[in-house]
């Protein structure tokens, strides 16, 4: 039985907004929610604890990054991603896709860590007396020209690992089996991410095996679980699936997750329209936009909300995917988005860029922020924002801040990624509270007031 839910609790008048709840067996999460991103399984710097404590229901992990290292049956092994992370919140997986995909643009592999590197390094060795080798011969930043790294058929996509060069396949039963190995609360289906910008006779293509791929995704996902053969255990008073022993997912799984299917169609408004329909008339448990944040501007991006958002069914939860800069968050929210994932607040802070609450010292902020990485903040003994409350700005000052940058002090990283989490997840709360007290219009132009 999946404790998958959602239920909308609040709606804004005069937009689409809306707050809701969705449930998984890791708890609550109110939406409209910003879902932090752990690439590797973490978020940069901060340990699952200070995630918690700053808020954090919902944690995207990237399945292609972690398929490839530390490779699924170690996580298997550990007992799932949750228990491998030691995170017992929710968490969302996506279907390897849009990695896969971005391989398409690159032409090179880390060539230290293939095995053409050891066979150089050995020809290296030969010619040169042992004390001259040293790694320095064969170092990390070496990458080589491999040519194609991705082929796309209609049954799946072959690609080589960006780490070592070996070959992989995808396909939308294997993500699948491989998401329900990990064992996220949430997983998404297999899907073709085009590429920006694209005609549109290729987003029409890989709109099509988004669709053929997303039946498949989800007829695999239904026979992984049988429901009428759920039983109850001695040992415990949860409810456990009895799998089906042929499932290939089946394994080290107790929990049915909720699986997202994934719109595409590029910016082409009849294929977002068409993509919309047919993918939101499936029996997903939610929403997913796909094939945003991969180049087009934020006009077109709010285009492609328009457009779909909509057409979808009202009861299911929209994931926008890779979404989520300081100024997007209120028009993707108020063309009603519930949950959206960004790396962009955790990598502006390893930047030097800390999100401030206003327009500071009347020179024009960059992306919300001020770069703390500058001589100005040298002797700046105030808090990065005034007024946050994040334990950055309650115990450290703009000067110390700048100089572990300047001294590129690990601890640098934490305290801005603890930082800038925190402004945002405060902000989308203050939206939430905003919705409900029928003022999220009025908060929005408030917001934006500060900065000019
Ligand atoms: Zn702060």
């Amino acid at each position: 039985m999946s404790e998958f839910g959602f239920k909308i609790l609040h709606t804004d008048k005069k937009t689409r907004a809306r707050v809701g709840e969705i449930t998984t067996a890791h708890g609550k999460i109110e939406t409209p929610a910003f879902v932090p991103v752990g690439t590797q399984a973490t978020v940069k710097s901060l340990t699952p604890d200070e995630l918690k404590n700053l808020g954090v229901k919902l944690f995207f992990v990237n399945t292609y990054h972690v398929y490839l290292r530390p490779g699924v049956e170690v996580i298997q092994n550990a007992g799932g991603l949750h228990a491998f992370m030691n995170w017992h919140q929710s968490l969302i997986t996506d279907s390897g896709g849009f990695q896969v995909f971005s391989l398409k643009n690159k032409k090179y592999i880390n060539f230290a860590f293939s095995e053409t590197a050891v066979l150089h390094q050995e020809k290296v060795s030969k010619r040169l007396s042992q004390k001259q080798v040293t790694n320095e011969h064969v170092y990390a930043g070496d990458y080589r020209p491999v040519g194609e790294l991705v082929k796309i058929d209609d049954e799946g996509v072959t690609f080589t690992s960006h780490w070592d060069g070996s070959t992989h396949r995808f396909t939308p039963e294997k993500s699948i089996a491989i998401q329900h190995q990990l064992g996220a609360d949430l997983i998404i289906a297999f899907d073709e991410c085009a590429p920006y910008p694209t005609t549109y006779e290729y987003a029409k293509s890989a709109m099509v095996r988004t669709h053929n791929w997303a039946k498949r995704s989800l007829v695999f996902h239904q026979r992984s679980y049988t429901s009428s053969t759920q039983v109850k255990t001695n040992q415990s008073s949860h409810y456990r699936i009895n799998f089906k022993k042929s499932s290939p997912s089946s394994l080290n799984k107790k929990i049915r997750p909720a699986l997202y299917g994934v719109i595409q169609g590029s910016i082409f408004e009849d294929l977002r329209k068409k993509s919309a329909k047919v993918i939101g008339q499936m029996d997903f448990a939610g929403l997913a936009i796909g094939g945003v944040s991969v180049g087009e501007n934020k006009i077109q991006m709010c285009q492609v909300c328009d457009w779909v958002i909509p057409l979808l069914p009202q009861n299911k939860p929209r994931h926008l995917l890779g979404v989520g800069e300081i100024d997007d968050i209120f028009d993707i929210v108020e063309r009603g988005v519930d949950t959206f994932d960004c790396v962009q607040p955790t990598r502006l802070a390893r930047m030097g860029h800390l999100f401030t609450n206003h327009n500071f010292q009347n020179a024009r902020t960059q992306n919300f922020s001020i770069d703390i990485t500058k001589k100005i903040y040298s002797k700046d003994f105030r808090p990065i924002s005034q007024g946050c409350v994040c334990d950055t700005c309650q115990n450290f000052t703009r000067a110390f801040v700048h100089h572990l940058f300047r001294v590129r002090e690990l601890l640098a990283y934490r305290l801005a990624t603890i930082h800038n989490l925190h402004f945002v997840l405060t902000l989308v709360s203050n939206i939430r509270q905003h919705i409900k007290a029928g003022t999220f219009s009025k908060y929005k132009k408030e917001f934006f007031l500060k900065y000019k």
